[in-house]
């Protein structure tokens, strides 16, 4: 099939599909992806470098996300009936209802072959809006691409879901006037590329692109004395896990000056092993980043880990002056500590934040500023850790994987959690329309 082919199979099938049992085929995916793990997880582990056991979680989160998913495919609707009496004048009878955006182009990530990719949250939420998807694969899995594609076309009517491949086919259909939405996981500059593409259109379309953070974590002084070293410990797994190749890596660690957490975050990331990263590209973006930081005037080397974990340090004040050389993602298995000397400090580190996914607090409870410190934190991010890490995002209701620019392009928006499938439902208000003529 052409691209047109697939566009306009996708425009064809998108009236037919906001009114199908959407729930059963969700659920049917879902039932076939788990039936297919132990032909799926291996492909992954060859094109991913990915351990099994990781994979085999994310297979198990993705048709999770799938089956809740499913239940999320009625929107119902919010009635005002007529009010002669409602100020400041008589109100008409209204109904507002949600209606299917139209086909969504969806951009696989590379770091979760399953769950943020073919058959991912951003996948799941559109189907289950009403959206037919075009999907972008991303070149890091294709051979896993094609094949859980073929899974969800089995289970879908025809032209409803479709694989496209290639920088140049993902541009020209964010460009056709078929597609209505888009959605993204990736690098800053590719997401900031592809929304600006789709700000460009005659007719501009929503892009929620799910960008880059460094999700900074905060230990107050009460904190590191009572806990130092089980916090110090739980920074290092966080920011090690999944070889540093997660969105929501803890890659600043803002701790008192003297407390000693930088030396006993050393020592335990000297006993981690090298993992392999994604493909090349991700090992030569992070080589970058590494030696942009590790270069800064203004940053040391705790512990160089090569290809293992390394560990950095710089002061708060130096992360404030330099926010934009200092408190950059830097995706793979390196992380800051930064040291502040006075709780002003690090509360000037949260205030110089841009938008971040996450931003987590240890704290013992009743330190002063931290009812500040969380106050502040949460003007810069989409979800609030206390006294735990950020990796790892719960399928839930009350989710908000999000945050301002430059985390995501869609502030208002999560792409994770139940709450994903709003950002495919366009709002329209019915006016005094009977309820015989009134779409179903
Ligand atoms: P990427 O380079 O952002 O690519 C993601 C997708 O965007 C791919 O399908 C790619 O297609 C497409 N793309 C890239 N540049 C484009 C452009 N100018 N025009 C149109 N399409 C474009 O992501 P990646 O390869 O997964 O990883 C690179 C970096 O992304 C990492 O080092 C990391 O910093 C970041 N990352 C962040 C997250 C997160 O959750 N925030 C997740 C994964 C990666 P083609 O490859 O076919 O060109």
């Amino acid at each position: 099939m052409t691209l047109d082919d697939t566009l306009e199979a996708a425009a064809r099938a998108a009236r037919p599909w906001a009114r199908a049992d959407r729930a059963a085929a969700l659920k049917n995916v879902a039932e076939a992806i788990d039936a297919a793990a132990d032909e799926l997880i291996p492909l992954a582990h060859e094109e991913t470098r990915i351990p099994e056991a990781r994979l085999r979680g994310e297979v198990a989160r993705t048709t999770f996300q799938l089956r809740l998913l499913a239940e999320e495919t009625a929107s119902p609707a919010v009635v005002d009936e007529a009010d002669p009496e409602w100020p400041p004048g008589p109100r008409p009878k209204l109904v507002l209802a949600r209606r299917p955006i139209g086909p969504v182009l969806v951009f696989a990530a590379s770091n979760f072959p399953f769950a943020f990719s073919v058959a991912g949250g951003d996948t799941a939420s559109a189907l289950a809006a009403g959206c037919p998807v075009m999907l972008k694969a991303h070149p890091g899995h294709p051979r896993l691409s094609e094949a859980t594609g073929e899974i969800v076309r089995a289970h879908v009517p025809d032209g409803v879901f479709g694989v496209i491949s290639g920088e140049e086919e993902g541009r020209a259909a964010l460009l056709d006037p078929r597609i209505k939405a888009g959605a993204f996981t990736g690098s800053p500059a590719a997401g900031r590329a592809l929304f600006d593409l789709a700000a460009s259109r005659p007719d501009p379309i929503p892009f929620y692109g799910e960008l880059g953070s460094v999700n900074p974590v905060f230990v107050t002084g009460a904190a590191a004395t009572a806990r130092g070293a089980e916090i110090a410990a739980g920074y290092v797994d966080s920011f090690t896990m999944g070889a540093g190749q997660l969105c929501t890596k803890p890659g600043l660690f803002v701790v008192p000056a003297g407390a000693g957490l930088g030396e006993l975050a050393a020592e335990r990331v000297r006993e981690v092993a090298a993992a392999p990263l994604l493909n090349d590209r991700i090992a030569t973006g992070y080589a970058t980043a590494l030696g942009a930081l590790t270069g800064h005037d203004q940053v040391r080397t705790l512990v160089d880990g090569g290809d293992a974990p390394t560990l950095l340090v710089t002061t708060a004040a130096a992360v404030t002056a330099h926010r934009d050389a200092l408190a950059v993602e830097c995706f793979g298995p390196a992380s800051l500590v930064v040291e502040y000397s006075t709780e002003s400090e690090m509360l000037d580190v949260a205030r110089s934040l841009d938008g971040q996914l996450t931003g987590t607090v240890h704290a013992e409870g009743d330190e002063p500023l931290v009812a500040e410190l969380v106050d502040e934190l949460a003007e810069h991010v989409g979800r609030v850790v206390w006294n735990g890490w950020p990796t790892g995002v719960a399928v839930t209701r009350a989710m908000h994987h999000g945050g301002p620019y430059p985390a995501t392009t869609a502030p208002l928006h999560t792409s994770v959690g139940t709450a994903a499938v709003d950002r495919f439902r366009r709002p329209v208000a019915f006016q005094n329309v009977p309820d015989g003529v009134l779409p179903a």
